[in-house]
């Protein structure tokens, strides 16, 4: 199961090594140097099943995964299956998948994490913080004083996230 959260090296999705320069993204963390190009962008990897994530739930419009890089306990993406790149191409039937889904997904959280509050992120190009070009919704739990740490992310346990993953899926 640890092999899940593990990138093969040879993919070239997943191919982070190639990239020079890592700008590491403050929301998801992926080096942007790989994640400009439709061919390369992991979400679409993710959303055809060649890339591996926690997923909590899949329709026709949108797909619903852990972060792997959690801000917080819980930390859940939720994105558009067909490659939109930002709020200005996504499509209103995509954006209104990932909006009801986000209330569904933010609702199970609260009921399993019990969180002091929710924010919901989106971010639209490299000056707002996107660095995966491909639409998507954070979810993050906060807890009351609890600051954010944008700058020193860690790959998140692979047991945790499965866990929160099936615990959210029982939910929806
Ligand atoms: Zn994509």
């Amino acid at each position: 199961m640890a092999d899940r959260m593990e990138f093969s090296s040879t993919s070239k999705r997943s191919n982070y090594g190639a990239a020079n320069r890592v700008d590491v993204c403050v929301l998801c963390v992926y080096p942007s140097a790989v994640m400009h190009r439709v061919e390369d962008c992991i979400f679409c990897g993710i959303v055809a099943g060649s890339e591996n994530c926690f997923k909590v739930y899949e329709d026709d419009l949108v797909v619903c995964f852990m972060d792997l890089f959690p801000l917080a306990d819980g930390h859940t993406l939720v994105v558009t299956k067909e490659h939109f790149e930002n709020v200005f191409e996504v499509s209103e039937s995509a954006l209104t998948g990932v909006a009801a889904l986000s209330r569904r997904v933010a609702t199970a959280i609260k009921k399993e994490l019990n969180p002091d509050g929710l924010a919901v992120y989106q971010a639209n190009g490299s000056a707002a913080g996107q660095t995966v070009f491909h639409y998507h919704m954070h979810l993050i739990p906060r807890r009351e004083g609890e600051g954010f740490n944008f700058t020193s992310r860690v790959r998140g346990d692979a047991a945790t996230l499965e866990s929160h993953a099936r615990k959210l899926r029982a939910l929806l």
